[in-house]
């Protein structure tokens, strides 16, 4: 069922941080949202999370009404570019918090941290403490953390945007990997369309709050459907 939003609209003061957007994402698929700094990525993502309320219009998730959920009725994971960790847990025990705070039983949890560390391939790594990783590591700490209660919905903001370029680029194929085993819906934030273009089954790009095309990396690259998305996505920059 995915994500829809349909003609949602978010305003600060008389500044239109989303304006009229209307979107459907499919279930299971790996969605950019690209768009220059400022063109409302971040706000859309809050929306679809429940951390804003829209001002108009409707989002659905998984074929419910959720405007007016909150987000921890909305069955979702975050990862943020600068999601810290716990400083005083090990990864295991970060993967775990989210867990045991739902009463997930002794056992299961502990199996399932085992089977979150080998999917993020952080094996050996369990016992370590956060100041103990490089920030790579750290963010697909806080993956298998958003991963653990196993949500309907992945929404990343910019998850490896503090990371420098090399390890960036093997996060972006590894997390093309993971998805390809877990299939969660995934809204992923991005301002470098190399990352959007190399990741992603689809692409929304956004300006001024507002969408200027969705389509596939092939769609968008080849045919642009506006002046803007040309200029930002297209070969001769
Ligand atoms: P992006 O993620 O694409 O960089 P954002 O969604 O963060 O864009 O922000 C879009 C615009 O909305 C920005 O100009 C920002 O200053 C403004 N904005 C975002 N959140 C707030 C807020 N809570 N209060 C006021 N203005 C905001
Ligand atoms: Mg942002």
């Amino acid at each position: 069922m995915g994500i829809v939003v349909e003609n949602v609209s978010k305003h600060f003061g008389s500044f239109k941080a989303v304006d009229r957007v209307s979107l459907e994402i499919k279930s299971g698929s790996l969605v950019a949202l690209l768009g220059p700094s400022g063109s409302g990525k971040s706000t859309l993502l809050r929306l679809i999370s429940g951390l804003e309320v829209p001002d108009s219009g409707r989002i659905m998730l998984t074929g419910k009404d959720a405007t007016h959920q909150s987000v921890q009725e909305r069955n979702i994971g975050f990862v943020f570019q600068h999601y810290a960790l716990f400083k005083h847990m090990t990864v295991r025990q970060n993967i775990a918090f989210g867990l045991e705070i739902r009463k997930v039983a002794k056992a299961k949890v502990k199996r399932r941290v085992e089977e979150l560390l080998e999917l993020v391939q952080l094996g050996g790594l369990g016992d370590r403490y956060p100041s103990q990783l490089s920030g790579g590591q750290r963010q697909r700490v806080a993956l298998a953390r958003a991963l653990a209660p196993e949500p309907e919905v992945l929404l990343l903001d910019e998850p490896f945007g503090a990371l420098d370029a090399k390890v960036r680029k093997d996060l972006r194929a590894w997390l093309r990997r993971l998805h390809d085993e877990v299939h969660v819906t995934t809204v992923f934030v991005t301002h470098d369309q190399e990352e959007a273009m190399e990741v992603s089954d689809e692409i929304v790009v956004m300006n001024k709050g507002r969408v200027e095309q969705v389509g596939t990396p092939a769609d968008v690259y080849d045919h642009p459907a506006t002046a803007f998305v040309m200029s930002f996505i297209g070969p001769v920059n």
